[in-house]
């Protein structure tokens, strides 16, 4: 479709970032590009909507930038998914596996309640590791998952098929 063609015309292939024999999806052109930052927005509220959304999780750094502007569109609030470390107040974390190591994320539990259904909003899924955990951050906070909703969906990573027992039939939507 038009909207598709655009925002791929937006997203810019690095390779060798950040290390050798990736290729890294940077899409830094999309967001400076007026029409193409609004089309995704616009594209991404509509599944906000779609799913019976209350709140707007974005995982950082860039799920902040893509997922701010869905939330005041949406109409919904919006709750940070940081690093762990990074929220001041009382949270709820969650380790998982990278490649090479583990890695945190972060909730502040009082953002979210249990009559939130909660879309999860990133640039890229990857294997799935980060969206993963901040699922299992909505369900032991309490709320429901309505969904991930990503820019873009690596598929050779095979993120979808971990993904399926934490959404538990919520729909991964990536445009
Ligand atoms: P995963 O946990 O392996 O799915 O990795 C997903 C996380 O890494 C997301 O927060 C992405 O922002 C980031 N990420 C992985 N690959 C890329 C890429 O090619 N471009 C931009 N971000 C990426």
């Amino acid at each position: 479709t038009d909207i598709t063609e655009l925002l791929l015309s937006r997203i810019r292939d690095v390779a060798d970032y950040p290390e050798p024999g990736v290729v890294f999806k940077d899409i830094t052109p999309l967001l400076a590009d007026p029409a193409a930052f609004t089309a995704l927005t616009e594209a991404l509220a509509e599944v906000a909507a779609r799913t019976g959304a209350t709140k707007i999780i974005g995982l950082e750094a860039r799920g902040f930038i893509l997922g701010a502007p869905v939330a005041v569109r949406a109409g919904l609030g919006f709750v940070p998914v940081r690093k762990a470390g990074k929220l001041p107040g009382a949270t709820l974390s969650q380790a998982y596996d990278l490649e090479y190591g583990s890695a945190e994320i972060e909730v502040h539990a009082e953002d979210l309640t249990a009559d939130d259904r909660v879309l999860v909003v990133d640039d890229v899924l990857a294997t799935g590791g980060t969206a993963e955990a901040s699922l299992e951050l909505i369900r032991r906070a309490g709320a429901q998952v309505a969904g991930l909703a990503v820019l873009m969906e690596l598929g050779f990573l095979g993120g979808r098929a971990r993904l399926e027992p934490a959404l538990a039939g919520a729909p991964l939507t990536a445009l």
